[in-house]
């Protein structure tokens, strides 16, 4: 067939069909695999008031999760860096 004007981009194989496609923190189904991302979760404690210890604390979460848009705009994340 003729090439159309806009090559597939060289990560369209990189999509599978995935089918655990559901945000992994609120569990609600997502409109497709891409509006899912890998994150690791981050606990943030927010600095003690009573104490010296002023600086909140920031836990990054080892797992890997996959969040919906939603998710990540609510709640704290790092998103894992692509290898
Ligand atoms: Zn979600």
């Amino acid at each position: 067939m003729p090439a159309p004007a806009d090559s597939p981009e060289p990560n369209e194989a990189h999509k599978t069909n995935t089918p655990n496609a559901t945000c992994e923190s609120c569990g609600a189904p997502a409109a497709g695999v891409d509006d899912l991302v890998p994150v690791h979760r981050v606990y943030v404690t927010p600095a003690a008031w009573d104490t010296e210890h002023t600086e909140e604390k920031v836990e990054v979460v080892d797992e890997v999760e996959r969040w919906c848009f939603p998710c990540r705009t609510l709640y704290p994340h790092q998103e894992v860096e692509a290898t």
